[in-house]
């Protein structure tokens, strides 16, 4: 016998009200594309929200082929665009530079001005000769104080550069670029770009623990971590959304051991010796090129100086951690910053930037 079943009059609205939710549910959890590319001498982990996995494959090609050429371009020791830069500038005549290195420089000039000679990419031979300048972890022992204060004496500046077209000279033999420390934020800075050309509005580029964010994920900001300069895991999580870079510099990324000392990859450019007084700093600026600078610039400066430059170089947001483990703080990263490490840390709010 057939079953007749009768179905009350309001079923067939609520019926469909159901679906409609099931499906705005549905479209709200859209997937995240999540690639990783190792390039620019790191791991890159890219994060689109919101995008089909045909796109996010597409931009997440296209963006690892943009780092493989900045990488190439601005390396400061393999040979290349930069490279060549670096062996005519001893002779003091004018040449022709490499349109891709152009923009580096010029904004190196900037920023290493705001920063009052704090980031300093003019120092490569320093550089070099605390054996950063390599692909091999340096072992030490640290360089003679001879070669150090031979290196001092001839202060090399951005300001020694002097452009004019696309051609450069230097006056001063000592110079020699190395963009190190900004040129992963500056090439995130393109990368970013180029992803909003091909209409992403929501990503995250990690490179190595630095970061820039656009849009959301989904709903809610995106959510980073800041890395522990002491110890394994995270020190705090953040949500960044809108559009923010978050650059930290670490006495931890490159560094060696030698008689119980640690020297490592952030060079001080008036001692010419690795810089004392802080194990991280952490930056928060809209552009990743000038959060990675003053990171760079910011560490040097350490707990006593670190507020005048960041003062000098526009930035609002700034952790730094001191070799005590005492956090120095901007007061507006308060409500932001949620520490995941017991105990908590002592903190010291700056006044605000
Ligand atoms: P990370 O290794 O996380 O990118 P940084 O952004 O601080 O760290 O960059 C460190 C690199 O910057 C060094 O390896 C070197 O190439 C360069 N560098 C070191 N000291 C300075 C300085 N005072 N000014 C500008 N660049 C520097
Ligand atoms: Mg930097």
């Amino acid at each position: 016998m057939q079953k007749i079943i009768c179905l009350p009059k309001f079923f067939l609205p609520l019926f469909v009200i159901l679906i409609v939710l099931l499906g705005v549910s549905c479209s709200r959890q859209a997937p995240v594309y999540h690639q990783q590319i190792l390039s620019f001498g790191t791991l890159i982990d890219v994060k689109f929200w919101g995008v089909d996995e045909k796109s996010g494959r597409r931009a997440a090609n296209a963006i690892t082929e943009d780092f493989e050429y900045m990488h190439f371009a601005w390396h400061a020791w393999n040979p290349g665009p930069l490279s060549r830069i670096n062996e005519l500038l001893p002779s003091g005549n004018a040449f022709t530079v490499a349109p891709s290195v152009m923009p580096l420089i010029q904004q190196a000039k900037t920023l290493s001005q705001q920063s009052q000679g704090k980031f300093n990419p003019a120092i490569g031979h320093l550089i070099h000769l605390w054996g950063f300048a390599s692909d091999d972890a340096p072992k030490g022992p640290p360089p003679a104080a001879k070669d150090i204060d031979a290196l001092l004496a001839k202060n090399p500046t951005m300001a020694d550069i002097e452009l004019q077209g696309i051609q450069i000279r230097s006056n001063n033999s000592a110079v020699r670029l190395d963009f190190g420390g900004f040129a992963k934020g500056y090439g995130v800075d393109k990368v970013i770009d180029h992803l909003r050309e091909l209409g992403i509005k929501n990503a995250v580029v990690n490179a190595g623990g630095d970061l820039r964010a656009i849009g959301r994920h989904g709903e809610r900001p995106w959510r980073i971590g800041i890395r522990n300069p002491r110890g394994e895991g995270i020190l705090a999580s953040v949500d960044v959304a809108d559009d923010e870079s978050v650059f930290t510099s670490g006495d931890y990324e490159r560094f060696f051991e030698y008689e119980g000392v640690r020297y490592y990859h952030i060079i001080d450019p008036e001692t010419g010796y690795p810089a004392r007084g802080a194990t991280s700093v952490t930056v928060f600026h809209q552009k990743a090129a000038q959060a990675d600078a003053a990171a760079t610039a910011l560490f040097v400066a350490g707990p006593e100086e670190w507020y005048d430059i960041a003062k000098s170089m526009g930035v609002k947001g700034v952790l730094l951690i001191d070799t005590r483990g005492t956090v120095h703080m901007t007061p507006n990263l308060k409500s932001r910053i949620h520490f995941t490490v017991e105990p908590l840390p002592k903190i010291i709010y700056s006044m605000p930037l």
